[in-house]
């Protein structure tokens, strides 16, 4: 039995050499291989360094230190208006009522996107169609950021009208976010939330020992 075993080895080990011999043999002399291989590696995209440079200062710089805090009480009334969302895939016009909390941010969010100039991004509100997702009750955001170094965007779901104003606000260069309340927070503690909308992981030397 161990005999067979190890002549069924020495077979396929011989049959792997003979294979390998005649890759080599097929390839032509090196002075004849193209000069340029596939595998060249993309430039690095400019623009997403200069948001992980950003990104590296905010982890590392000091913590804002004169954070307002806001008004005790705020009048709360927002003025809700209607949304219309035209479905890019089936043309279906989905209206939505004043009083929709989901379809209110949606219109925040579509004007907030429009404030980032500096990074690749976009909306998916395919599910705000009634149409095509007549089963979702409360549809999500999404969004998506892509770069011209890498094949796949970064998606992240869920998407509030917060996390493009921190996108915004990072971009701007800004260490601090301010709330309707005009209450002051840190953007270094929405650090963890714009890693991950911008598909960037933190650096190890940026994480802050507790
Ligand atoms: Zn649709």
């Amino acid at each position: 039995m161990y005999m067979i075993g190890l002549l069924v080895g020495l077979l396929l080990v011989a049959i792997l050499w003979v294979g390998c011999s005649d890759a080599e043999k097929q390839q032509p002399p090196s002075t004849m291989r193209p000069a340029v291989t596939a595998a060249v590696p993309r430039q690095a995209d400019p623009a997403r360094a200069k948001i992980e440079e950003r990104l590296r200062k905010l982890a590392s710089g000091p913590r804002p230190s004169d954070l307002a805090m806001g008004a005790m009480c705020y009048d709360m009334a927002i003025a809700f208006e209607r949304v219309e969302f035209v479905c890019p895939e089936c043309s279906e016009k989905t209206l939505y009522a004043q009083n929709e909390w989901h379809a209110h941010e949606l219109s925040q969010c579509r004007r907030l996107v429009t404030q980032i100039p500096a990074l690749d991004v976009s909306l998916d509100a395919s599910q705000f169609c009634a149409k095509c997702n007549p089963s979702i009750d409360k549809p999500v955001l999404s969004l998506v950021v892509r770069y011209p170094d890498r094949e796949q965007p970064c998606r992240t779901d869920g998407i509030k009208p917060l996390d493009l104003e921190l996108l915004k606000l990072l971009l701007e260069g800004k260490d601090r976010y301010r709330d309707i309340q005009d209450r002051e927070t840190a953007l270094q503690d929405y650090l963890p939330r714009l890693h991950e909308l911008l598909g960037i992981p933190p650096a190890k030397s940026s994480v802050r020992p507790k």
